[in-house]
Order: structure tokens, then sequence, then C-alpha cells
């Protein structure tokens, strides 16, 4: 069998980009930031690689190289796998959407392809970042591609128990470098809230050239509003915002703009499907049903 590092080397890199990330947040040095751009890049290109080998060792490698190296490309041995190149972003995306697309939807491939971006410009040219917009790509990296990759890879885990690396141990590691992105500053692109459903003050909301949220993600319980477009979100009754959306396993309506009252105390707004229309009952009103005439 094959045996990889990739798990092990990613937690390394991320903790190392956290650290970094942490001092650029508390000095603004420039260094620092590029440091945790290129360590929280790499720990999240290698877990990325961690979850398609679950799927098969192979699929992290370009198949022209498996070709030209291995006497039979879909059973290569370790020492001819040495030669190979490993599969680059581009490739990675294609993986991801091919076996992976529920976890990781379109504005998560963006998210990555933009870093990658970001990471060669870093690396190759003599550029000034800019660091609310990298942490703000920084944030989404870690919610959007890292954070979901090792659930998928925890998940895996708890069926083959047998492996080196505890799944205990790897959520230690993981809860102690999401702990410092908790501390990190927070900038314009993305908010923290209150989350409705285990009410921890850990609801990321992420925006991007939307004036909805593309994504909202809890750390403490996973709890999750994505995919949603403009035309999901209500009028709030208690901020007055076009930013409530219905949650069906709450059975109550969530509003994400982080300075309402509802958001900050976590509670959620009395909301259900109206019974004569495709609409919304909002505290037992329908826009659609209930006008006055
Ligand atoms: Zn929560
Ligand atoms: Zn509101
Ligand atoms: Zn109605």
């Amino acid at each position: 069998m094959i045996k990889f590092t990739l798990i092990e080397n990613s937690l390394d890199s991320i903790e190392l980009g956290m650290k970094h990330l942490t001092k650029a947040n508390q000095e603004g040095d420039p260094s620092s930031y590029k440091h945790s751009l290129l360590c929280l890049f790499h720990g999240a290109e290698l877990i990325l690689k961690e979850i398609l080998v679950l799927i098969d060792p192979i699929t992290i490698f370009d198949k022209n190289s498996l070709f030209r190296y291995c006497k039979t490309p879909l059973k290569p041995t370790t020492e001819e796998l040495y030669n190979c190149r490993s599969l680059d972003i581009a490739g990675i995306c294609s993986e991801l959407k091919k076996h992976y697309s529920g976890d990781f939807p379109k504005t998560s491939i963006k998210a990555l392809q933009d870093l990658a971006k970001e990471r060669n410009k870093v690396q190759h040219f003599a550029i000034k970042m800019n660091p609310s917009n990298i942490l703000n790509q920084l944030l989404k990296l870690y919610l959007l591609l890292i954070k979901p990759a090792y659930k998928i890879r925890i998940e895996h885990k708890k069926s083959n128990e047998d492996e080196e690396l505890p799944a205990g141990l790897i959520g230690e590691r993981i809860s102690e470098f999401e702990n410092s992105f908790l501390n990190i500053k927070m900038e314009d692109g993305f908010h923290r809230g209150c989350c409705a459903k285990c009410g921890h003050f850990t609801f990321f909301i992420v925006y991007e050239n939307e004036s909805y949220p593309i994504y909202c993600a809890c750390t403490t319980c996973n709890y999750e509003i994505k995919g949603k477009e403009g035309y999901d979100y209500f009028q709030c009754p208690e901020c007055d915002n076009g930013s409530l959306v219905y949650d069906p396993d709450l059975k109550a309506g969530v509003c994400v703009a982080y300075k309402c009252a509802n958001n900050l105390e976590g509670e959620t707004v009395e909301m259900e499907p109206c019974a004569s229309c495709s609409g919304y009952k909002i505290e037992k009103y329908c826009f659609q049903c209930d006008t006055e005439t």
C-alpha cells in the first residue's frame, strides 16, 4: 500500500501559517502576511490532495506523467510515483468538481483559484499586499476549503480507526488553529455574528460583491447557510434589512445582518411557509396573502 503524509504536513503548514497570520494581524508586518499566505495555501493544497487520495491515490497525480513513468499507470508502485508530477491547482479544482461537488460549490472553487493567483503574485512578483484583502481571502480559504476538507477527512477516519493519526488528535489541532482565526481582527469583507443554532459568537458571514452573504458558517456547531440567492432573502421585522432567510431545519427565519438585534442574540424570527402561496408568513403575516384591502 502507498503511504502518504499529506495530512500531517497539512496540519504543520496551517499551524505555521496561523502563527504568521496572528503576527501579521497584530503588527501589520508585510512579510508575515506573505508567509501566512504561502503556508496556509500550501496547507490547503495538501488537505485537498489528502481527500482526493481517499478516492484513489492516483487521483492526485498528473495523468500524463503516470503514463510516462509507470509500467501499469493505474496500479503504480511507490517508487514510480516519486517520478510523477502531482496535480496543480487547476487539476485539483477539476477533481474536486468531479468527486466532491456538493462539499465544494462554485464559490469555493473560485476562492481557491483567486488565492492561487495571489500566491503566484507573491511568489514571483514584487507586489504590495493589501492586508484587509488578503485577510478576507484567507478566511474564505479556511471556511470554504480547509474546514470542509478536514471534515471529510475526519468522517472517513471514524470508519478507519486503524490509522496512525487518531481522529481525536486531528480534531484537537484543528480547533487550536480555528481559535487563532477567531481572534483575528475583522475587516470589511466579512462579519461575525451570533449563531442562531448554538448561540456562540462564532457565526461568520462572508460577503463578496453582493448585497447578501455568499456564505455563512458557525465554526462551533458547523451550522451553515450557503447557496442562497438574493430572492431567498426577506425583510427582517427586527432590522428592516432584506437579510432574513428561512431555515427548514430550525423551522424559523435567520437574520444574517450582523448588527441586527436578533443576530446579536442568536435569536430566530418566527417564520413559516405560507399555506396559501409560495411565500412565507413572517411573524404570522404573509405579504402576498394578508394585504389589507
Ligand atoms: Zn453554531
Ligand atoms: Zn434582522
Ligand atoms: Zn401567502
